[in-house]
């Protein structure tokens, strides 16, 4: 009798064990995908090349033409996805007054459009997708031609708009900030104008996924392909002080800035939740030479990364409107896959989700194993209201992604025995009650969020 009970009391505890580990999966985020359409983005395009050009030194008082019609209808779709919500949405209009600059001669309203979901319980944390409402063609000061911008990036900026739709049908325990950028084409204006704004009003934001050309199948190469898209991240943070770099270089971390661990969070999201998608990660802040408009928020300290097609075709960006002996000339719209949009829209959708409804990454995460068997990685406890636990995360130095890993409870440390420091790159990773996961953290100052 008394061995009977005391089996019965192992087994519960064993049950009560196994049962604490989160869901692997999240199935809300596979309707979350499937939502996405290519009927509503392509609607939306078409209105947005309908403004003639959205240049940003355009006309503004105009009620169907140019950056000020363009950005005003912006803010009536978010207010009326808003509206549809039960006013879920914070819509607000931020912007500056630049001059004096070489894309930017004369005194110019450089305005964005952003709109915040609250999240329930940590409203001030934020996880931002983002794309830009202005347009070029060849002259970057041309403001008065045809300058439609479908794939640049009308896309990017149908995307948000879309991804507004799907995601305000749930909440979240973050927020999630929708961001319709100005003057990206002049000098990442708006870029930089909301990320001074985020610092001065204390948003804490987790996440950039700048989404800039998304909707182009066919590149210049040659290569048509509907199911790749690249992710762009920096190695090293932009912000990264002198202290942190000297720290860095004996200890490593060159590869896992937090914009590198969002980018790979971003990619093993999409893969698990999104049909027929292969991401491509980049090892580089953005195309050789080129801009975008994650930067100005590497820049502010923030992670951030760009989300975009594989293959470009170059006549089809920044071009005045033309046929040269038959080639086209023109960034319009009948050459862009509403299909491949949707796609990375939802890829955007799905990791937002995922971010959101996660708690916090772990903060103040150490490690230490010097001469010694095992590698311990302490952080400072969280205190989300959702938060299950902790996953700690390990690969091989020379793998680019996350081979590794162990669930380890809610903890704030944890001693991965007979793992040696000196041979693998480590961090944790904060999971929620729903199974949802932060991205991961690398140790130190190098990975930090
Ligand atoms: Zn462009």
């Amino acid at each position: 009798m008394y061995r009977k009970t005391a089996f019965i009391f192992t087994c519960v505890f064993t049950t009560s064990l196994a049962a604490g580990v989160p869901p692997s999966e999240d199935l809300r985020l596979y309707d979350i995908a499937q939502q996405s359409s290519a009927k509503r983005i392509k609607a939306d395009i078409e209105k947005l090349v309908g403004f003639g050009t959205r240049h940003s030194l355009s006309e503004t008082e105009s009620g169907s033409q140019g950056i000020g019609a363009a950005r005003r209808w912006i803010r009536d779709q978010f207010e009326a996805i808003s509206e549809a919500c039960g006013n879920c949405l914070e819509v607000m209009m931020i912007g500056d007054t630049i001059d004096g600059e070489r894309r930017i001669p004369d005194p110019t309203e450089i305005i964005s459009v952003i709109a915040i979901q609250r999240g329930i319980h940590d409203p001030n944390r934020m996880v931002m997708m983002s794309g830009d409402i202005d347009s070029r063609i060849s002259d970057p000061l041309n403001f008065t031609d045809t300058s439609p911008g479908a794939n640049d990036n009308a896309s990017g900026m149908a995307g948000v708009i879309e991804a507004a739709r799907l995601l305000t049908q749930y909440q979240f325990s973050g927020s999630v900030v929708y961001a319709a950028l100005a003057g990206e084409e002049q000098g990442l204006w708006g870029g930089k104008i909301v990320a001074a704004h985020a610092i001065e009003n204390g948003w804490n934001i987790d996440a950039v996924l700048n989404n800039d050309m998304i909707g182009n199948i066919a590149g210049i190469n040659g290569v048509i392909d509907n199911h790749s898209a690249r992710i762009f991240s920096e190695g090293v943070r932009a912000a990264e002080t002198k202290e942190d770099a000297a720290l860095r270089y004996k200890t490593g971390g060159e590869v896992d800035s937090a914009s590198r661990n969002l980018a790979r969070y971003v990619k093993k999201t999409g893969e698990q939740y999104v049909s027929n998608l292969d991401l491509m990660m980049i090892y580089r802040l953005d195309r050789f030479g080129r801009g975008g408009h994650h930067r100005p928020f590497n820049e502010a300290g923030f992670p951030a990364i760009r989300i975009m097609e594989v293959n470009e075709h170059y006549d089809r960006q920044h071009q005045d409107l033309r046929n040269e002996d038959g080639r086209h000339f023109g960034d319009t719209i009948d050459f862009v896959d509403f299909d491949f949009a949707a796609k990375l829209t939802a890829l955007n959708a799905v990791s937002l989700a995922a971010l959101a409804w996660a708690p916090a990454p772990p903060s103040d995460v150490s490690i230490k194993g010097m001469v010694y068997h095992s590698t311990t990685l302490s952080w400072a406890p969280g205190s989300d209201a959702n938060l299950a636990g902790y996953r700690i995360y390990w690969r091989s130095t020379t793998s680019p992604e996350w081979t590794n890993s162990r669930y380890v409870g809610n903890v704030s440390t944890f001693t991965l025995q007979n793992i040696v420091i000196d041979n693998y790159f480590f961090g944790v990773a904060s999971v929620a009650t729903n199974g949802n996961e932060s991205p991961v953290v690398f140790p130190g100052p190098a990975g930090a969020f």
